[in-house]
Parts: C-alpha cells; structure tokens; sequence
C-alpha cells in the first residue's frame, strides 16, 4: 500500500475561504475590515514572492492591506519608527516584517518592538512564551499549518508517538510545543541526534524541517507513520531547464511506499503558511475589537 497524500493545496484555499466569510460577516456586522502591513527591506527575490504573494491574498480575503517596501539601505532606528506607527495604527492589526533582514539591522530588536497582539508571525518573544505556557498567543504560521493538517488527518493526536526534526525558533520548536499541547508524546531531533534513523522509527507523526532535500529516506519510517515535510529546497537545474525542481526534506519516493500519509512538495505545508497568517491577522482583529470566538 502506499501513502495517502495529504493535500495542502485545497486544505489552504478552505481554510482562506473560511477566512474571507468570517470576514465579510464581520464587516457586515460591525463595519470592521482586518488590516495587514508586511514590512519588506532590501531586494531579496524570495522574499519580494512571499511579500507579494501575501498581498494578493490578503486582499482575496476582504482585509485591508498594505506592503511597506523599503530600500535595502534603511536604518535600523528608521524601520523601528515604522513598526511604531503601525503599532499605534487602529486600522492596522497585524504586522509582519519580512525575514531576513539585511545585514546591519538587528532582527531580534525589531521583533521586539512590535505590539505583541498584532505580531501575526507569532515571533516575539511574549508570543514564544504564551506558546510555552499554554496561553492563547498568534502561533507561528507554518507549524500551525502543520498542526491544521496533522489533525485533519489522523483526527485526535492525543498519546501519538511524534518526532519533529529540527529546532528552529520559526518552525521546529513551535511546532514541538503545538504537538505537547495537542498531547502527542514529543521528540525533537537535531543535527546533534544519535541515532536519527532509530528514533524515527519510533514515530506515530514525523514532521521534517531541516533545509536538506530528500533527507528522511522511507527506510527511517515506522509503516503507516504521518509524514508532515517542511522543506522547500530547490535542486540545480537538469539539463534543459531553466529552474531546478523544488523537493522537500523527505525522499519523496521511498517514504511514499512505506508511510501511512504524506505531505508533497510543492503544495503540502507551502500552502498553509499564508492561509494561517490571514486566519491569525482575522483572530488579532477580533480579539482587539472584543469579539475573539464571534465569528
Ligand atoms: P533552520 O536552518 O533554521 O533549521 C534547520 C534545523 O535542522 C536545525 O535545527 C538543525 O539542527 C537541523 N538539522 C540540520 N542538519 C541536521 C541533521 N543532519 N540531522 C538532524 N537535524 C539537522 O531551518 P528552518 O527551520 O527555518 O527551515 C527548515 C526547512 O523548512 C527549510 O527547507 C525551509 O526552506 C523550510 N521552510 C518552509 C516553510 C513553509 O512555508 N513551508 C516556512 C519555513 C521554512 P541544529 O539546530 O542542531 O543546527
């Protein structure tokens, strides 16, 4: 038997229709309309795809939004006046400053310097602890996304053996304490794990977010296990193309034979991440106007 593919794609666009009914209903009830600012610095060309791709679908879903695009000479006191003017914007309830930002600035100050409650990126540091301690909190886009498809596939994750590889403060380690609170039993595995393959065995849920294509090979999987790949690396071009394939960090075709249920890439996590920013940008909206659970 081979793995059932668990399908972001149209998970995602549910979950960004969701979003534009909630939020027309909410529009029509109290005159209110989410606001995004995303924050962009510099050239980089995958961030201008992100940046550009989340004004599109924000605007899709009915919000109010707006890209600040700055040059990539731009001070760091010069960006932090931004954040402040955001902050106090009544229009404008989440923000989202594009990383990396360009050598020079300091990221973890300006994070720190956006209003916690409209930190739609669940990055700052009071967000990160809300997370740690079990409190309501913006969660960090994409391994809510995971969370989303992981329940929606197995249902209850309650007792399930989970391993996530990898320990990064956007994805693995958030991703590690949205799986506690969901009462998986949680492993975090890293570059300093002994004995990866063994451990992967182990697990009910595998969630792989390590940046190196086709590194979990079907031979490391538990039959049956739920493989939710995180990774988006894009292959040298072959002959005849113009741009390289995009895999994950899952070969793809190994654990396809041996596991239960698999995300693809392109359109497994990739997906989710926007449709979980607008939902948190809905959730910051609503709870800033006193109507958190109305809609
Ligand atoms: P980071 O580079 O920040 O973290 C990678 C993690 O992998 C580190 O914790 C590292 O361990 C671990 N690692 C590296 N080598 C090994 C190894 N040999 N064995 C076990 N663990 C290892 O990456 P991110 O978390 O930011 O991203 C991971 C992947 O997910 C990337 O491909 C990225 O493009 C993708 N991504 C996709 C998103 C989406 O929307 N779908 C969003 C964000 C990321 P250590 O800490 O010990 O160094």
């Amino acid at each position: 038997m081979t793995a059932q593919l668990i399908d972001g794609k149209a998970f995602a666009a549910g979950l960004r229709a969701r979003v534009a009914q909630r939020t027309a209903a909410l529009r029509d009830a109290h005159g209110v309309v989410p606001g995004l600012a995303v924050v962009l610095v510099g050239e980089d060309p995958a961030s201008q795809v992100y940046v550009g791709s989340k004004e599109r679908e924000a605007r899709a879903a009915g919000f109010h939004s707006v890209v600040h695009r700055l040059p990539a000479g731009t001070s760091e006191e010069a960006l932090l006046d931004l954040v402040a003017t955001l902050n106090a914007d009544p229009l404008i309830h989440g923000i989202l400053v594009q990383l990396p930002l360009p050598a020079g600035i300091d990221e973890n100050r300006v994070l720190l310097a956006i209003d916690p409650d409209k930190d739609v990126d669940g990055f700052h540091p009071v967000n990160v602890g809300r997370l740690a301690l079990g409190q309501p909190a913006p969660v960090p886009c994409t391994p809510r996304g995971c969370l989303m498809l992981l329940k929606e596939t197995l249902g209850d994750l309650t007792g399930r053996e989970a391993l996530v590889i990898g320990r990064s403060a956007i994805v693995g380690k958030p991703m590690a304490l949205l799986l506690l609170a969901a009462n998986a039993t949680v492993t975090i595995a890293h570059s300093r794990t002994r004995d990866l393959a063994e451990v992967c065995r182990r697990a009910d849920i595998v969630v792989v977010a390590v940046g190196r294509p086709g590194f979990v090979p079907g031979a490391w999987l538990k039959p049956g296990a739920v493989v939710i790949d995180v990774g988006i690396n894009r292959l040298p071009p072959a002959p005849g193309e113009a741009k390289g394939r995009l895999v994950g960090d899952v070969d793809f075709d190994s654990a396809f034979q041996v596991a239960g249920a698999l995300t693809p890439v392109p359109g497994g996590v990739g997906p989710m991440t926007i449709a979980c920013l607008l939902d948190n940008t809905l959730e910051a909206c609503l709870a800033a106007k006193g109507l958190a659970g109305a809609f």
